[in-house]
């Protein structure tokens, strides 16, 4: 099976950087590597130029997005019983890492950009509420002017989960560098893909150690002694990045901008061919936003439409991306497997507490925009988008 989108680039520069790593010693492990004989760890490098992309001071690479989520959470000093607000629509990993830290899990609503409504997260703020972490999903960046400014007026952390948006900017801004702390994802579906594996961004010092520490057992990585006689103050974990990941990392960031490029120009040919259609409505996409154009959302009148939509989308062979097949896994109002072991939720029914997502969600449709398209694919998507809203 080949998801979208780094994947479907992985090529000949990737099984280089693979043999590269052997025929320089086949060192495996980030930390074995020997500076003094001239040995460079492939996820230092990876980290080095991530920085520089993002631009932001420091980065670290984890084993995967959910793991840099709990571990930017702990580096941020998030603890058992705090709240950390996040939103609806999101991949169910978000809401993990906020378990797994022992934190509550708030949720707000989306609006029409399918990212979280800035006005419904003042109304979940309480005076347990530590953190807010917007997702900017499929490839869209939240609205992050007013989710920053809520942010300082209540004196809150934000972390950004750019799992899904890896090269999308706001405003002049690299995703995941505008809060206190970003963090990607490089799974297999994800912009840039290392197979697993994820990262942290910020510009806060202290933020980064504590993640650093905490990914790799608490090693506070001295320089004053050999890594058996490390320094530590607090306990960790293992989240650690391996340099087979990381080399596979380099080269998929060399291929990121034209991709991203290729699909950017895509999904305008496709937005042209679909913009006049009078009963599809196009996802809202915040002033400002250069979004990454790895998928096409578009909702219908109402959920009866939307799943037929799809069904004739199936029929002709174009797929759905998350929504609505996958939805289960990325609308807090399906999540009884976990949400129920918190007293604001126990009891309660999950599907209707977020009403205007769940409607939103429901009436959508994402469509996966693929890097290498031809014109030919793009205009049969068109087409059979056109023909089929004629018919609903
Ligand atoms: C993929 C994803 C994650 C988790 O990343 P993994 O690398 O798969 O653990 C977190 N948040 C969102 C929004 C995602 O899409």
């Amino acid at each position: 099976m080949r998801y979208m989108p780094g994947s479907e680039i992985i090529g000949k520069e990737e099984r280089e950087a693979v043999n590269r790593v052997f025929d320089n010693g086949g060192i495996l492990y980030r930390y074995a590597c020997d500076e003094s004989k001239g040995e460079v760890s492939q996820v230092r490098v990876f980290e080095k130029l991530l920085s520089d992309k993002i631009g932001v001071d420091y980065c670290h690479a984890v084993s995967s997005g959910t793991a840099a989520l709990k571990t930017a959470l702990i580096g941020m000093g998030i603890q058992p019983g705090d709240e950390v607000i996040t939103q609806s629509h999101t991949f169910v990993a978000t809401v993990e890492a906020i378990i797994e830290v022992g934190a509550i899990p708030i949720i707000t609503e989306i609006n029409e950009t399918l990212n979280m409504d800035p006005d419904d997260l003042i109304s979940r703020i309480t005076n347990k509420t530590r953190a807010i972490i917007p997702v900017h999903m499929a490839g869209v960046p939240a609205q992050m002017d007013e989710i920053c400014k809520i942010a300082r007026s209540y004196d809150l952390l934000i972390l950004e989960d750019a799992a899904q948006a890896f090269g999308a900017q706001y405003k002049g801004k690299q995703i995941g560098s505008i809060g206190d702390v970003g963090i990607f994802s490089f799974d297999y579906g994800k912009m840039l893909t290392t197979g697993e594996g994820g990262l942290i961004a910020t510009n806060n010092k202290a933020i980064y150690h504590r993640a650093r520490e905490y990914s790799d057992h608490g090693h506070e990585m001295n320089p004053l002694y050999p890594r058996g006689k490390d320094t530590r103050t607090r306990g960790g974990f293992n989240y650690r990045m391996m340099e087979i990941q990381a080399a596979i990392g380099i080269a998929q960031l060399n291929k990121l901008d034209m991709a991203i490029e290729r699909q950017q120009e895509n999904k305008k040919i496709l937005i042209k061919g679909i913009s006049s259609i009078p009963n599809i409505q196009l996802r809202r996409v915040p002033d400002g936003s250069g979004e990454i154009a790895d998928t096409l959302i578009f909702s219908l009148a109402d959920s009866m439409k939307a799943k037929r939509f799809a069904e004739s989308l199936n029929e002709n062979g174009i797929y759905t991306k998350n929504l609505p097949d996958a939805i289960k896994w990325h609308f807090s109002g399906t999540w009884d497997h976990m949400l129920p072991q918190f007293a604001i939720y126990n009891g309660e029914d999950l599907s209707t507490l977020w009403p205007i997502s769940k409607d939103i969600l429901e009436r959508s449709i994402a469509i996966p925009i693929k890097i290498k398209m031809t014109e030919n694919e793009i205009h049969y998507i068109v087409d059979c988008i056109n023909g089929i809203a004629k018919l609903i």
